[in-house]
């Protein structure tokens, strides 16, 4: 029986933006410049205004400047394209972030790609997914980078490792196959059509579950000693009628078997937020001259 030791992403993210607090205070010392990052929300999705409410504190918090645009559900596609071009022209504004899921009626990819790629924190745009693919510079996606710093900070070097990743979308699972390839891992990337799922989870020795589906990687589908990293935020009814959040892997059937594990709350989460700050930072340095 191993034992699992828990990943706590919250207390790394903590650290993280401290770290970028202090970075942002010399930056600003050594430019005058304070990087700006502004939020498009569109409608009234109260998970999205949740995101951006705690986006906008944890920006300040940081020391940067947070601009938040709301528009309403009925906006067209013309006035989201048309502010987001404002926003791409502003010398205050370093990195922008288009709260997803947008509205039916607008063209989020339309959209995505109208955002300056040197100011897109997101890492969405098909510029900055092209340089990952190819290994140049890029603002990379936040919950996978997340997924990559708990990663080396628990294991050290990646170079070698036999690493699964299940799910395949543009905002987790394939750019996180390909930062684990730039560290060197010998990845897989499972999916709805993959055969035999838990043998294929079995070979991991980093195994990610990026999928939406609550529970539904299972102790016995983990390799003894595997460090596990959960992506999933599921909410489950509870027996009293209340929810509960769960991750994409069966938590307690990990204890005794996974060497590590994000817990979910609270692991891959808070991550995203602290990636958010530190891509916008270095979207900064790289438009503000002398800044890097
Ligand atoms: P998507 O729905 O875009 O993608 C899910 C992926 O899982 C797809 O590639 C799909 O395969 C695959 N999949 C679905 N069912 C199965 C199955 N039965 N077996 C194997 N693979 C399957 O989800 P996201 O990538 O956007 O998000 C994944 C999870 O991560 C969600 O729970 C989401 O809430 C969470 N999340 C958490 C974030 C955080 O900050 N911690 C940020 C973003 C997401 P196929 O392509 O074949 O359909």
């Amino acid at each position: 029986m191993v034992e699992t030791r828990l990943i706590d992403g919250k207390a790394f993210a903590e650290g993280l933006r401290a770290r970028i607090a202090d970075e942002v205070t010399e930056f600003k010392a050594r430019t005058a410049v304070t990087p700006g990052l502004a939020v498009v929300l569109v409608g009234e999705d109260p998970a999205s205004a949740v995101y951006v409410r705690n986006k906008g504190k944890q920006t300040v918090e940081a020391g940067m400047a947070s601009i938040e645009h709301k528009l309403a559900a009925s906006a067209s596609q013309d006035e989201v394209l048309a502010l987001v071009r404002q926003l791409n022209a502003d010398p205050a504004v370093h990195g922008i972030l288009v709260q997803l899921p947008l509205p039916a009626h607008i063209d989020a990819q339309a959209v995505l790609a109208t955002i300056d790629p040197a100011k897109d924190v997101d890492g969405f745009h098909v510029v900055n997914a092209g340089r990952l693919a190819v290994g140049l510079d890029a603002l990379v996606p936040c919950t996978p980078l997340g997924c990559i710093l708990l990663l080396k900070h628990n294991l050290g070097s990646l170079a070698g490792l036999e690493a699964v990743v299940v799910g395949r979308s543009n905002i987790v699972g394939k750019p996180l196959a390909q930062l684990l390839l730039r560290e060197d891992c010998t990845v897989t990337i499972a999916h709805s059509r993959t055969r035999d799922l838990p043998e294929v989870c079995r070979r991991a020795d980093i195994l990610i579950g990026a999928v939406g589906r609550p529970e539904m990687i299972r102790g016995a589908w983990i390799k003894p000693g595997a460090t596990v990293i959960d992506v999933g935020i599921n909410r489950v009814a509870k027996p009293d009628g209340g929810t509960r959040l769960v991750g994409d892997v069966a938590f307690e059937e990990a204890q005794g078997v996974a060497g590590a594990i994000t817990p979910v709350p609270g692991g891959v989460g808070p991550m995203t937020i602290a990636c958010l700050l530190q891509n916008t930072l270095t979207a900064a340095k790289r438009q503000v001259a002398g800044g890097a």
